[in-house]
């Protein structure tokens, strides 16, 4: 049978003891020997965090802080000192 949630056609059967025990429905992969969890959801489900997740953004000690410019990636922090703002020190 197909799963649903993922697509994975397999030798999958309804869990009857788990639904017994908490009153939910899983599959249960005979082939496996172990519940089914679907693995393309995970995949999907982690790379939308990465993709989601705000690089941490540190502001300039140097630049005008009203500036929106002054925020930057903190890789980008130390460079953009030494070239933006040499002579200053
Ligand atoms: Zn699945
Ligand atoms: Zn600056």
């Amino acid at each position: 049978m197909i799963c649903k949630k993922c697509g994975i056609d397999g030798n999958f059967t309804w869990d009857q003891q788990h639904n017994e025990n908490t009153g939910k429905w899983r599959l249960y992969d005979l082939n496996m020997e172990r519940p089914h969890d679907c693995p393309g959801m995970k995949v999907e489900e982690a790379s939308s965090l990465e993709t989601t997740m705000p690089k941490p953004r540190v502001k300039c000690p140097q630049c005008d802080p009203l500036k929106d410019s002054a925020w930057m990636e903190r890789e980008k922090l130390q460079h953009h000192v030494r070239t933006a703002h040499f002579g200053f020190w």
